[in-house]
């Protein structure tokens, strides 16, 4: 077989969408999917959202690259709209999730070199950690499958236990420049960062004068309810990568940082061609007009919780199958008995429902952010009918 135009790196599926309508994929037969996967938590608004396109098409038609040679006031105005609603005090925007996850390692290395501590250059991380596919973020996480055959990585890397302080504290060293960690993991299967452990991260930082710098590609714009994650832990991070939502489904990441910690990113040190474009600034706004709207992210919680509860409400009726429900908001996963592989498959194949795997056995659930009750109603009913037909397969 010769290799397939497309570089085989996918194990893609028979789901093949030509159309969205809200939380609906349409495939070329016609087929209609319910979307609890959202492009991988991206379609924060769904398919075709009104606003959304309609910002889009209006700045192609008017401006859709310039490059960073120039003045940019779409840049100026999203960046300002998202300082002032966070920690941060200035933002670097990029295309994607790993090049804003570089830009925070890059940040933080600066920060010492700009302190007189170039040895400070060690990033501590966690492990089943997903921080993207550069060099740069696969040498921040100690899953092989992400790792092997590219060596040699980055040097300047350690990863310990995920929700593990002592671990943590335990791998700073006199190099070491912060601490690299999602509040809410994703690829690793949902999994919350406890209280305990964000806030210790936090307090160690401030004593050893390390940066946090928090991964909330996923988890964070509106997705656990909060516009960001940490929100909900009571902690203030340095240094946060963003994307995914960011940009409703246009490609857009951004690296937020406080004054102090960006003291090194001075003219010249980093860039991006396409990084902020009026045509990105624009599904960046056009997205933030609606997340940052009055009540939108008290709905997500409701709606968060109402998903939750029906879902809880399905275990004791699937325990052959269902364990437990976890995550925040509408972050949402469902870990199972068995391979939650194959049951993502089912459920796609068998009953045009659409969720995503994850590590440790979990379906991730991670619909739009402004689906309905009927929406929920519609998943629950989807997934009891897969529980009830599915065969888990014997454990090998
Ligand atoms: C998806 C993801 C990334 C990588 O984003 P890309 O846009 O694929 O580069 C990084 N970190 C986390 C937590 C992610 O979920």
């Amino acid at each position: 077989m010769p290799i397939t135009p497309l570089m085989p790196v996918y194990p893609r599926c028979g789901v093949r969408p030509v159309r969205g309508e809200g939380a609906w994929l349409i495939g070329e037969r016609g087929e209609r999917y319910l979307d609890f996967a959202s492009g991988i938590a991206v379609n924060a608004l769904g398919h075709g959202h009104p606003h959304l396109v309609q910002a889009i098409q209006q700045q192609a038609a008017t401006l859709m690259h310039v490059s960073n040679l120039y003045g940019s006031p779409q840049g100026e105005a999203l960046a300002q709209r998202l300082v002032d609603a966070t920690f941060a005090d200035t933002v670097f925007f990029t295309n994607s999730g790993a090049e804003a996850v570089e830009c925070a390692i890059k940040t933080a290395r600066r920060y010492h070199f700009a302190n007189g501590n170039p040895e400070r250059h060690k990033i501590v991380s966690f492990g089943n950690a997903f921080h993207g596919r550069t060099l740069g973020t696969i040498s921040a996480t100690n899953q092989p499958k992400m790792r092997d055959g590219f060596e040699p990585l980055l040097p300047g890397f350690e990863v310990v236990a995920f929700n593990d302080l002592e671990g943590a504290e335990a791998a700073v060293d006199e190099t070491t420049a912060g601490f690299l960690v999602e509040p809410v993991q994703g690829e690793g299967g949902i999994l919350p960062a406890t209280r305990d452990f964000l806030q210790g991260l936090r307090r160690i930082a401030d004593e050893r004068g390390l940066l946090l710098i928090l991964d909330e590609v996923q988890c964070g714009m509106a997705r656990t309810g909060y516009l960001f994650a940490h929100e909900l832990y009571g902690v203030t991070p340095d240094i946060v990568a963003s994307a995914k939502g960011i940009g409703g489904g246009f490609p857009l990441g951004a690296c937020l940082a406080t004054e102090e910690a960006a003291k090194g990113m001075v003219i010249g040190t980093h860039g991006s061609t396409y990084g902020g474009n009026p045509l990105a600034m624009a599904a960046g706004n056009a997205m933030l007009d609606v997340l940052l709207a009055p009540g939108f992210l008290e709905q997500v919680r409701q709606t968060g919780e109402r998903l939750r509860a029906s879902l809880e409400q399905l275990i004791p009726n699937h325990d052959h199958l269902f364990d437990s429900v976890r995550g925040e908001g509408l972050m949402l996963g469902l870990k199972l008995k068995g391979d939650s592989r194959a049951f993502v498959a089912h459920l796609r194949d068998e009953h045009g429902l659409l969720t995503v795997a994850a590590g440790d056995n979990v379906v991730r659930i991670l619909p739009p952010l402004n689906i309905e009750d009927s929406h929920i109603a519609e998943c629950i009913e989807r997934l009891s009918a897969g529980a009830r037909s599915f065969q888990l397969p014997a454990a090998a």
